[in-house]
């Protein structure tokens, strides 16, 4: 995936900000082809979220279905799709979880931040392909 240092300073600001409970957004973009030919999601608008998970916080989250459509119909006024979602996962690894593989959704990047104390530790990305396992993938970080 690829986005730009900007955007990803708003996620990490975002899991500092709500830590303990686990932050959540949605990832607006596209999936292009890059310049050495392989494709891959491209984002270009980041949108935080509220955890409306009713218990555990800090253990999950819940986009709602409201404003997962709010910002989908955002995302298309724009000519983008939701490409993705990210989440943290508060004292714990950046690796997703049992439920992370079972709610993978095909061909979205789901960015993962390891948030300990305050700090975010580390952010990877995993890419589930149609038909084919979760992998992770590269986050290539573009200059402002
Ligand atoms: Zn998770």
């Amino acid at each position: 995936m690829q986005i730009s240092q900007r955007k990803l300073d708003i996620i990490k600001e975002h899991a500092m900000q709500v830590y303990p409970e686990e932050c959540c957004g949605l990832l607006a973009g596209r999936y292009e082809q890059s310049f050495d030919g392989h494709y891959e999601n491209v984002v270009y608008e980041v949108a935080p979220c509220r955890n409306v998970l009713s218990w555990d916080r800090h253990m999950g989250f819940e986009i709602s279905k409201t404003e997962y459509c709010e910002v989908e119909s955002e995302a298309r006024s724009m000519g983008y799709n939701i490409i993705g979602a990210y989440h943290s996962h508060t004292n714990a690894d950046a690796l997703p979880s049992n439920h992370d593989y079972e709610h993978a959704i095909p061909n979205h990047t789901m960015v993962i931040l390891s948030v300990r104390e305050t700090l975010v530790l580390q952010v990877r990305a995993f890419f589930r392909p149609f038909s084919e396992p979760f992998q992770e993938e590269r986050i290539y970080v573009k200059s402002l």
